[in-house]
């Protein structure tokens, strides 16, 4: 296992990990998508401007460095988490564009905004030391039929890519899809409809991890360190739960890492994200090595 090799400094994005790149071929979803820019025109999701879905100015703008998110109160057993920016403008654009109205080209730069969130925040947690074993990157299960509605995951897709770009950048890097609605689970609420604690509460005990897939990934990565991942986090209640869902068996998440960082509905226009990250200190650490 190549696990010793983990290069954990502070990353830079090289900007074409940034482009909107097509999707690999055979997905017909493309297609659709291209057929549809060809009769309506494209604009760019960040400033309208007509064109590609990114334009080159947007794209620039982008994060080269992400930051701990700061949540209010902070989710009881969750430890760091780390984006790459607030949930507000461009980013904001490529997530929901992404998500909502299945803009698959824009999966490149989301992926590697993920991979920038993942590659700083283990360097964080760890003191820019290397990881001692492989990245295992976890996504959190989406709500059931929130996949099926929409048409396709797109945060298993971007985790998948994420995982590609780490590795181009001399991680080793992994997917590990480890956890799973817990059966039996129904009526869960959009969390968007929710507040703090209703949203701590619409998720508890919701998630559990088969211990199939535990078995799977031990044996391929027996000495892998999980990082969980979500492309947006809010209140934190489900990076918590998935946390829980992960320590029951045994599984301590070394940092969380999210695209965006949602302001809290309940203090409006207060930032979720500092604009002088690195000068704060980080949440408790629970769980990391
Ligand atoms: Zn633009």
């Amino acid at each position: 296992m190549a696990g010793e090799q983990a290069v954990c400094c502070a990353q830079r994005v090289p900007r074409r990990d940034l482009s909107p790149t097509a999707p690999p071929r055979g997905d017909g979803r493309w297609l659709g998508d291209a057929v549809a820019d060809l009769l309506t025109g494209s604009r760019c999701v960040g400033c309208a401007t007509p064109g590609a879905l990114l334009c080159t100015r947007c794209r620039d703008g982008l994060p080269t460095r992400a930051g701990p998110a700061v949540l209010d109160p902070w989710p009881r057993g969750l430890g760091p988490v780390w984006s790459a920016g607030p949930h507000a403008g461009v980013l904001r654009a490529l997530v929901v564009g992404h998500k909502e109205e299945s803009q698959l080209v824009l999966r490149a730069p989301l992926a590697a905004l993920l991979a920038l969130a993942v590659a700083d925040g283990c360097a964080a947690v760890r003191h820019g030391a290397p990881v001692p074993g492989p990245l295992l990157l976890c996504p959190v299960p989406s709500r059931p039929g929130a996949a099926r509605r929409r048409g396709h995951d797109p945060l298993g897709v971007v985790v998948a890519r994420a995982a590609r770009v780490l590795r181009r950048w001399g991680h080793d890097a992994h997917v590990a899809d480890l956890l799973r609605q817990a059966p039996g689970v129904r009526g869960v609420r959009d969390q968007g409809e929710l507040g703090a604690e209703g949203r701590a509460t619409n998720v508890a005990g919701t998630l559990f991890c088969p211990t199939a897939r535990l078995d799977r990934t031990a044996r391929r990565h027996p000495h892998g360190r999980v990082v969980l991942c979500d492309d947006v986090v809010t209140t934190g209640a489900t990076l918590q739960e998935s946390s829980r869902a992960l320590r029951a068996v045994g599984v301590p998440v070394l940092v969380a890492a999210t695209i965006t960082t949602t302001p809290r509905r309940s203090t409006p226009g207060r930032p979720g994200f500092p604009a002088d990250s690195r000068a704060r200190s980080l949440p408790p650490v629970g769980g990391t090595h």
